[in-house]
């Protein structure tokens, strides 16, 4: 099957995961505006991809582009502990980060919380703001291709 997914990611914290009662109001105001979407809580962090929609990573500091076997090599090694650690080296500038900071296009990131639309790609996206606000962090729009 293929299709289209919208899928909102805490924008720093890839291990954070709200409080019962802020994913429930969050669920109250997705209800009321009739927006089609699930709600995931995740027991390990995640690497929340944008499938077809993928075309380059880059490093955040120096934009280099980087080499996907590098990159796949640094994925696997941080999936054998389950991505609890995602801390690289860059090859390209020698300075220090984590897989979730690199730049990914289109956008892709690590999460053990996710917000996700087969459907309602518009009218979740206008609700950032609305919903940033309850969650009292910044979101990241990753739209996956299969
Ligand atoms: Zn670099």
């Amino acid at each position: 099957m293929s299709g289209h997914v919208i899928r909102l990611i805490p924008e720093d914290n890839y291990k954070l995961i709200p409080a019962p009662h802020i994913i429930q109001n969050l669920r109250s105001l997705l209800d009321d505006c009739s927006i089609f979407c699930d709600i995931h809580v995740f027991d390990s962090v995640q690497f929340i991809d944008q499938g077809g929609n993928f075309e380059y990573v880059a490093c955040p500091f120096c934009s280099e582009i980087l080499d996907v076997a590098w990159w796949q090599e640094e994925m696997s090694r941080s999936f054998t502990h389950n991505f609890e650690d995602l801390s690289i080296h860059m090859p390209c500038c020698n300075l220090r980060t984590d897989l979730n900071r690199l730049k990914y296009h289109l956008p892709a990131g690590f999460a053990r919380f996710t917000i996700e639309s087969k459907r309602n790609e518009k009218e979740l996206t206008d609700l950032i703001p609305e919903m940033e606000g309850h969650l009292g962090f910044k979101l990241r729009v990753v739209k996956a291709r299969y």
